[in-house]
């Protein structure tokens, strides 16, 4: 079967054509710049890769080119869109309803649009994505994944603020967490790796790239993770502020900042980009900070110090830690800021093996020491085959709209 995965956001389209179970990519590629005026569309294949400028201004027009592209000629693997036999989309926001991937049908619909209210940047584009792959391939079958299902088993102790209860019971205000279809591959890949049984083993998972959260998974399920009520929680992220004093806010409103400017400020002008006033993408922070810019130095250390804050922590919750998994764009390139985070962390049980590390580079790697007791690994995340295997899985069950349970 010929599964499509979309990943719809505000600003890009990327897709996945995989045959399945065999789990072969025929085709990937994305739309980027999304709502500009030119678009571009990025589509590879076999060893190729085509780019063509396009205009979307919106996901459904974006969608349409991908499906476009499927089918064309010169470049497309299918020869018909009716071969796709299945669509799974990722959608980051399923509140508390969904523990895991569903068959979407009208009201899986109207909950991702009831949760939109909590992910407004993100549950419309992939709502959008759904109507819009819906639209040209009616009665396929279309699989929600959701981001927040992993961690539907953190218990109420980690997921509660120190709030007016009343506050989580009106609003539902509470840790819900993110990336949870990379941290639940990256926690069964560190078990495999480990030659344990997936609920065997508790790590520790780093999913560093342009938002980053870590999560404490215990005998393979999440029971805190760092990024909360919405992804702003957590450590500073390329251009997020992460955990801050909520005063701070205050403090600022008092002197007129605006609730609109104080959102743009945290969610766009702080994190790496707001500390070294320089650039949110950590390849330049490298090269600026081995240049001799101690802004670009010093936001490399606070990132590094607040990650390993968080493992700290979490070490504490797990007790006894197993493996500490790095993962995305950061976690599994950047070999100089793992080392910096696991520096002298021995009191933990970590000791880095430094060679291993510095080769390690986009690639699944142990690279802790053999006698290391907590055991670190390099883990390319693989979100998109998490929800092609769950997208085949639902569409090939005999009786259909059932859900997986993505919580251990
Ligand atoms: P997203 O969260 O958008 O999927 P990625 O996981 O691709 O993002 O991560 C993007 C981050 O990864 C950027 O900060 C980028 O600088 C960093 N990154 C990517 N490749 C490397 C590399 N070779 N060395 C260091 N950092 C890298």
């Amino acid at each position: 079967m010929q599964v499509l995965v979309i990943n719809a956001g505000s600003s890009s389209v990327k897709y996945y054509l995989y045959r399945m179970p065999q789990a072969e990519v025929l085709a990937k590629g994305s739309v980027e710049r999304v709502g500009e005026k030119v678009s571009k569309l990025a589509h590879s294949f076999g060893d190729r890769t085509w780019t063509s400028d396009v205009s979307a201004p919106g996901v459904e027009e974006a969608v349409h080119f991908v499906l476009d592209t499927l089918v064309r000629d010169d470049v497309g693997v299918l020869d018909d869109i009716a071969e796709i036999g299945a669509v799974g989309h990722r959608v980051v926001h399923g509140g508390e309803e969904f523990t895991g991937s569903v068959v979407i049908d009208d009201r899986v619909i109207a909950s991702i649009e009831k949760y939109a209210d909590l992910a407004p940047l993100h549950n419309p584009p992939n709502l959008a994505g759904i109507r819009a792959a819906g639209a040209r391939l009616p009665g396929v079958t279309q699989v929600a994944c959701f981001d927040t299902a992993f961690h539907t088993t953190i218990p109420q102790v980690a997921y509660l603020y120190g709030l007016p209860y009343q506050l989580y019971e009106k609003y539902r205000i509470r840790r819900y967490g993110f990336h949870g279809i990379s941290h639940r591959y990256v926690a069964r890949r560190a078990a495999a790796l480990m030659g344990r049984g997936k609920y065997e083993v508790n790590v520790i998972t780093c999913h560093l790239g342009n938002g980053c959260s870590i999560t404490a998974v215990k005998e393979g399920r999440s029971v805190d993770t760092s990024m909360g009520f919405t992804p702003l929680e957590g450590v500073p992220m390329g251009t997020r502020s992460g955990d801050l004093d909520p005063a701070i806010l205050f403090y600022l409103a008092d002197k007129g900042y605006s609730p609109q400017s104080l959102k743009t400020l945290c969610n766009k002008e702080s994190g790496l980009l707001g500390i070294s006033g320089l650039s949110n993408d950590i390849r330049n922070l490298l090269q600026l900070s081995a240049e001799g810019r101690e802004r670009a130095t010093l936001a490399l250390d606070v990132f590094c110090y607040r990650i390993r804050k968080y493992i700290g922590a979490y070490a504490a919750v797990l007790e006894p830690l197993d493996a500490i998994a790095f993962t995305g764009g950061i976690g599994e390139n950047a070999a100089q800021l793992r080392e910096q985070i696991c520096r002298n962390m021995s009191q933990l049980g970590v000791h880095l093996d430094r060679p291993a590390n510095e080769t390690a580079i986009g690639a699944e790697a142990q690279i802790s020491t053999p006698a290391s007791p907590v055991k670190v690994f390099v883990i390319p995340t693989n979100e998109q085959l998490g929800i092609a295997k769950d997208t085949c899985d639902l569409a090939t069950r005999e009786r259909p709209a059932v859900a997986i349970d993505n919580r251990g």
